[in-house]
């Protein structure tokens, strides 16, 4: 099923759609169309091209998912999927997280001190600092700044061509 990309006013992704969603904003007027697939919609009315990549002409949606929630998931998406001390790529099943200075320690449960983990990893590292247990960290956590639901997504599928240009101007994809 064909998906579409909504961009916010300012050509930043906010969120991936349906693009049965994308073509009902389509004619509420709430958006413009950017990018077009091949396909085309064929109703009584009208044939249309299926919407890859849409624009939002108010900024109704913005502020809402402009914020990066602090979420298990969202660490996770931060970094890649993959274990921050042996750098295993894996699934949300795979992880946990880890405080890199524990709790015990008097470590934050936030941005710059959490960091994903594979069980393991989370295991042999115990009560101890990354010094301590002599595990080395892939990057110093920081708060990202991108916006997490597209980058989650898009490790599950496959990224549509006509998304590509809108996607690469976003931090999200220039790690690795
Ligand atoms: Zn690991």
């Amino acid at each position: 099923m064909r998906s579409t990309l909504l961009l916010d006013q300012s050509y930043q992704p906010l969120d991936i759609i349906s693009w049965q969603d994308a073509i009902r904003l389509l004619t509420l007027g709430k958006c413009e169309v950017i990018e077009e697939y091949d396909d085309e919609v064929r109703s009584k009315f009208l044939i249309i091209k299926m919407p890859a990549v849409v624009r939002l002409i108010n900024m109704f949606r913005r502020g809402k998912n402009k914020t990066v929630k602090f979420s298990r998931i969202s660490i996770y998406a931060r970094d890649n999927f993959k274990c921050q001390y042996c750098g295993m790529k894996g699934k949300m099943k795979d992880f946990t997280f880890d405080h890199v200075v524990p709790r015990s320690r008097g470590g934050k449960t936030n941005w710059d001190n959490i960091v994903t983990a594979c069980v393991p990893c989370n295991t042999k590292k115990n009560n101890r600092t990354p010094a301590e247990a002599k595990m080395k960290l892939l990057k110093q956590p920081v708060k990202p700044n991108w916006v997490p639901i597209i980058s989650l997504r898009l490790t599950q599928r496959s990224i549509p061509d006509k998304w590509a240009s809108y996607l690469y101007w976003n931090s999200e994809l220039d790690e690795d």
